[in-house]
Order: C-alpha cells, then sequence, then structure tokens
C-alpha cells in the first residue's frame, strides 16, 4: 500500500495541485536524520522546514538544538570525553617507554568541558550552515503536528504558527529514562552529565548499555571513584557474552567497582553528597549519580495518536519498510521509530526516505551488518551476529574463531589487559557472518571488517588476506585454528 503510495504519487512529477501547499517537505526535528533527510530532499527539488528548539551551549534544561542529540549532548561530546579520560592511562603506560612523570600530572576538567562546548558550539554552526546552503529553512521553536498536512510551531516568544506540507517527516529522536526510584530527582542522565561543572570525586552509576560503561571510563580514567551497579551478570546485554566478560575485565581491571545483579532502591541528599542505598542493602556515599538506563521515544507532544498514527507500547512512531506511517502524508525516522538506535542508521534512513518520496527511488534501509562500538576503554566493536545468536539461529553448524593476546603495546609498558577478537562463520558456506573484538582502536579496525562482511566474505578469503604487520588487525587474517564448532539450535536432527 505504502509502496504503491509512493509509486502513483510521488514518482511522478509534483502536479499544479501542490502548489498550494506552504512546503513539499516540513521536517520536526533537527538531528541527524532530520538534518539528512531536509538535505537531501531539498537537492531533489523540494521546497523543505524543518524546525528545532534552539541550543544553549550550557544548559541541559533545553533539549534542543540544530545537529541533535549526537552532536550536542551525545556521541561527538562523549568521544571528546573518551579522548580527554584516554590520556591517563597513556600517560602511565608512557612510563616504561621512557617519559619521565615526575612532576605531579594534574587533569583540568574545565579546561576539557570550555574545549569541548567550543567544538559543540562549532558543529550547531556548520550544521545550521549546511540546511541554509541547501535552501532548507529553519524554524526555531517546537512542531507539533496538527493536520496530516499541518504542522504547528510554537515559535520561542510562545506564539503559535502554522504551515501547510505535502509531507511531514517526524525526526524528534528519543530522551533519557529514569528509573522510578524515592530521590531519583537527585541524579542525573548523561544530558546533565556531559556539561558537570565539577568533575565528580565518587561517580554512581546505574546501567550497564552504552552510556554506563562508557561513563564509567570517562570518570574512572579522570581519575574518580566509580561503582556501576546492573542487573544482570554482565553488562551490555545483547553483546557476544565474552566479549561482555572481557569488558567486565578491562573495566575491573581499571579500577572500577562493578556491582553485578544490583539495583538502586533509594538516593538521599546529606551533607556529605548523595547516599545511595542498594536493594542488597548497601549504602554508598556519591556526589554525582548517573542513571543510564534507557531512553524513550520523543513522542508525547507531537499529538500523532489523535491523528490517526500508530505508536507502540514504547511511544515510538510505528512505520513500514519506506518509514511511512499509516497516513500516507506522515514519516518517521531515527530513534522516535526505535528500529536501531544509532546516528548512522537515522542517516541511513534520511536518505532513503529522501530517495523514495523525492528522488523517484523507493529504497528501504538495508539493517544487515550494522556494525557499531561500545566507547569504553578500551573500546568493543562488533559487526554481525554474536556466537549466541548465531548458535541459536543456525540450521548447521557453527565455527568460532578467536584470538586472545597481550598487544604489542602492552609488552613493554606493562599493561596487563588482553585484547580478543572473534570470527563466527557458517560451517556450510564458509561465510563470515559474525566478528567482534575489544581492545585498542576496535571500532577503527571493525568499519573495514564490516564491509568484508557486507560483501559475504568467506573465512578463506580473510585467510587470503595479507595482513598489515606488526598491527593488532592482522589476527583477523590469521585465525587458522577453530576455537570450537557447536552445532546450530535450528539444526535437522
Ligand atoms: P541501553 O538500552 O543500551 O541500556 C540500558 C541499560 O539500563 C541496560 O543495562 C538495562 O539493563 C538498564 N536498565 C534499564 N532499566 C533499568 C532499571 N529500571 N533498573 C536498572 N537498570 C535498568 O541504554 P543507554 O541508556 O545506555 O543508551 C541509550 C541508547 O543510546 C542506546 O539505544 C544506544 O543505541 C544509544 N547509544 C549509542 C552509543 C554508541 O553507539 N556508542 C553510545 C551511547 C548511546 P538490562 O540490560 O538488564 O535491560
Amino acid at each position: 500500500m505504502a509502496r504503491k503510495m509512493l509509486i502513483d504519487g510521488e514518482l511522478e512529477k509534483r502536479n499544479a495541485d501542490d502548489n498550494h501547499y506552504d512546503f513539499d517537505l516540513f521536517v520536526i526535528g533537527a538531528g541527524s536524520g532530520g538534518v539528512r533527510a531536509s538535505r537531501f530532499s531539498a537537492q531533489s527539488g523540494a521546497k523543505v522546514g524543518i524546525c528545532e528548539l534552539p541550543f544553549h551551549p550550557i544548559s541541559s534544561e533545553v533539549n534542543g538544538g540544530v545537529g541533535g542529540t549526537c552532536v550536542i549532548r551525545g556521541c561527538v561530546p562523549k568521544k571528546i570525553l573518551v579522548y580527554g579520560a584516554t590520556y591517563g592511562s597513556e600517560l602511565e603506560d608512557a612510563r616504561n617507554y621512557g617519559w619521565e612523570l615526575n612532576d605531579r600530572v594534574d587533569f583540568n576538567w574545565k579546561k576539557l568541558l570550555h574545549k569541548k562546548t567550543e567544538e559543540i558550539v562549532r558543529l550547531n554552526g556548520i550544521y545550521k550552515r549546511m540546511l541554509a546552503s541547501a535552501g532548507v529553512k529553519l524554524f526555531e521553536g517546537e512542531g507539533r503536528v496538527v493536520g496530516p498536512n499541518e504542522v504547528e510551531l510554537i515559535q520561542l516568544d510562545g506564539t503559535k504558527i502554522s504551515y501547510s506540507a505535502k509531507h511531514i517527516l517526524i525526526a524528534t529522536g528519543s530522551r533519557a529514562q529514569r528509573p522510578d526510584i524515592p530521590g531519583q530527582e537527585l541524579g542525573i542522565t548523561s544530558d546533565e552529565a556531559l556539561s558537570l561543572e565539577e568533575l565528580p570525586k565518587r561517580a554512581v552509576i546505574l546501567g550497564a548499555g552504552y552510556i554506563a560503561v562508557e561513563f564509567a571510563s570517562i570518570w574512572r580514567g579522570m581519575g574518580a571513584t566509580v561503582d556501576l551497579f546492573f542487573r544482570r551478570e554482565l553488562p551490555l546485554r545483547g553483546f557476544d557474552d565474552e566479549m561482555r566478560a572481557a569488558v567486565a575485565r578491562n573495566m575491573e581491571g581499571r579500577g572500577i567497582n562493578m556491582h553485578a545483579q544490583t539495583t538502586l532502591t533509594e538516593l538521599v541528599k546529606t551533607e556529605d553528597g548523595i547516599k545511595v542505598r542498594t536493594d542488597h542493602g548497601e549504602e554508598i556515599m556519591a556526589d554525582v549519580v548517573l542513571f543510564a538506563t534507557g531512553r524513550v521515544p520523543n513522542t508525547k507532544r507531537l499529538n500523532l495518536e489523535s491523528l490517526g498514527v500508530d505508536l507502540d507500547k514504547s511511544g515510538a512512531v510505528v512505520v513500514d519498510d519506506y518509514s511511512q506511517t499509516k497516513l500516507p502524508s506522515i514519516w518517521a525516522i531515527g530513534d522516535v521509530t526505535n528500529r536501531k538506535n544509532l546516528t548512522p542508521v537515522a542517516l541511513m534512513e534520511g536518505t532513503c526516505f529522501a530517495k523514495s518520496v523525492f528522488g523517484g527511488q523507493p529504497t528501504k534501509p538495508d539493517y544487515g551488518h550494522i556494525p557499531c562500538a561500545v566507547f569504553c576503554i578500551p573500546p568493543l566493536s562488533v559487526v554481525g551476529v554474536s556466537e549466541e545468536i548465531a548458535i541459536n539461529e543456525a540450521n548447521g553448524d557453527i565455527l568460532v574463531f578467536t584470538s586472545t593476546f597481550n598487544p604489542m603495546k602492552s609488552t613493554i609498558s606493562g599493561r596487563q589487559e588482553k585484547t580478543i577478537m572473534k570470527l563466527i562463520v557458517e560451517a556450510e558456506t564458509d561465510k563470515v557472518i559474525g566478528a567482534s573484538m575489544c581492545g585498542a582502536d576496535a571500532p577503527e579496525i571493525m568499519q573495514g571488517i564490516a564491509v568484508a562482511l557486507k560483501c559475504g566474505a568467506t573465512k578463506a578469503q580473510f585467510d587470503s588476506t595479507v595482513g598489515i604487520h606488526p598491527s593488532a588487525a592482522e589476527e583477523f587474517v590469521t585465525m587458522r585454528s577453530v576455537s570450537r564448532r557447536v552445532a546450530g539450535k535450528k539444526s535437522k536432527i
């Protein structure tokens, strides 16, 4: 039905009837997905408007900013802090390489915070200029949908103005959620964590997803005492179990206090900081408590349900393979659809939207072989399936190749931290269907491996690829002996 509409309606040239709309496309939300979709649609000749709240470089009260979560309060500032935190261990490791660091080494949090904010302001400006140069009209304010072809914009002075559009694209992303425990208002989310006035000396983190393990590494790397509380046996549910264990081992090795199968029950304000109570009866004092317990789609104030657009039980906009909702003029991309919540995926969905609706080429996003990385220190990066998923879903045997080794740099620095790599291979076809690595530069290496997997590379092709020596990456092409052969659970008996 959606596809039929695309072919019948969108792929033909816009006819005179379209001229009565203010815009061909109005986008609500100028994050990664919204900016991509609006620019590419405008480049295909569409008249495009986009709305977003203004960006406040210091306050975390305002959730807006052209560039969205990734640029303003997500991936980019987080990665800057990860770089900052990594210098701590690099300086320690430098001693055995002959660097004399006799004088006290100080870390100046405020300086890094200032540099980070400068960079975010710069990127915010670049994003605005990209919109302008593509001919996209930017409106500052909050948008809501008041009709199948009508958006209401609540401007900064509180006045309302309506625009009509042939298509409306929802790209409002997601926001952090807090657990419902007494004293939860004393805790913060990643929004505030990226702009804290003071670096905490004692940090408590609840959760064990991307944000929890990344902030644990950041704060520990900057010298804080960090206690990480999570409800499973290992952090990072959904990733390969062996890699989760490696991350936990590394975090512990770097001095993070790991509290598995434990959750927080109450926060109490005291003169000495925040008293944190756990379900194991422990009490621990903290300067900062970070809730990294997931994110929810930003759909509350959009008025979508009253127009007949379906939301799922998490509040995400329900869309078809082309990102179209039940209402043909309304579309949605990115985290607000809760498909695969990663910036590059929102970019892909934005590109496909623009191609389908304004570019004359109906295109579905391809969710196969999406690589991802967790920027804990050292990082974890994966593409394809984990060993557990491969075994659960395979009809035939699965071959698992692993390599655990001391990275060359550690032989001199003396750091006790192994790098671990894994390839998952379908025995019958010899196809590599999963790769993972926990160790220095894992995300940089995995991007190339993702290309190989996307091309359907076999283990024999990995083996016949010449390595780059000396590097950790070459291990991926020298894993000769199979570590284990496991029968897939769907194998016929
Ligand atoms: P995640 O969904 O990754 O993890 C949430 C964590 O919180 C899980 O460990 C979960 O435990 C735990 N949790 C949820 N509710 C509770 C609760 N009530 N009590 C205790 N623990 C709880 O969310 P994040 O907040 O880490 O990240 C949000 C999104 O942002 C992710 O979808 C991710 O895609 C994206 N992101 C990506 C990054 C990257 O690409 N590097 C970096 C940062 C964020 P359990 O596993 O037991 O359910």
